[in-house]
């Protein structure tokens, strides 16, 4: 299959997902996670009308906008960063959807230029393992009124990765509940950033708004399998 058939047969699962859960389709975005991929496939992307595409790793990310700063195109920093690597994050992200921790947020927030905004979300830990990334669901109100004290972040919503090892329809469902909580907090906060390849249907269930779909679109990550 070719690279457009994919990434419209994945639309359409999208779509009929949507339908199923009584959602409109317009209310979700689907990000092509494009990591370990040639920044020549964020081109051909953008040509097949993409518009998000998410990186996980700073310098990967930073290399590849260079190589690939399109017209109209968003990037959404996804993975776990370190404090020190906030402030080239910042430069080359649109939107960060992995902010676990009060000193992260701190970082970002001490990088901005002027009046520029930075979309962020606040990672959710889904798992019982502390080193997945996120912050454990009791501390994610803490964080997100942390950031709200923050004038050049702007709080989005809400990331979760589900656990590998328990079905991902009861783990989004939490997540739900935890976005509603930080809505309670900051009205705009709307973005609930859920489901990969193998879990989106369930994400869509469970109110996800912005989809991170990569192998699915993408093929199989050179190197990676
Ligand atoms: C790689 C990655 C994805 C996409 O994974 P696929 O299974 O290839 O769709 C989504 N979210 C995060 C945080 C990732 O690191």
């Amino acid at each position: 299959m070719s690279l457009s058939a994919r990434l419209s047969a994945i639309d359409a699962r999208i779509a009929d997902a949507a339908r199923l859960a009584g959602r409109d389709p317009a209310g979700i975005t689907r990000i092509v996670v494009t990591k370990f991929h040639p920044a020549s496939l964020v081109h051909e992307l953008h040509a097949l009308g993409v518009r998000d595409v998410g990186e996980n790793r700073q310098q990967e990310l930073t290399a590849k906008r260079a190589e690939a700063a399109l017209d109209g195109l968003r990037w959404h920093f996804i993975g776990q960063a370190q404090t020190n690597k906030a402030a080239a994050i910042r430069r080359s992200a649109d939107a960060v959807h992995s902010v676990d921790r009060v000193k992260l947020a701190d970082a970002l927030h001490g990088a901005a230029d002027d009046d520029d905004v930075l979309d962020v979300l606040v990672q959710v830990n889904l798992t019982d393992d502390t080193g997945r990334g996120g912050v454990a669901p009791a501390d994610v109100e803490r964080l997100a009124e942390h950031v709200l004290t923050l004038p050049s972040l702007r709080l989005r919503g809400v990331m979760g990765v589900a656990p590998l090892d328990e079905n991902p329809a009861p783990a989004f469902e939490r997540l739900h509940g935890i976005a509603a909580a930080v809505r309670a907090l900051e009205p705009d906060a709307t973005w609930i950033s859920a489901g990969m390849t193998g879990d989106f249907a369930e994400a869509i269930a469970a109110g996800a708004t912005h989809l991170r779909i990569g192998s699915a679109i993408t093929g199989p990550r050179p190197g990676r399998g």
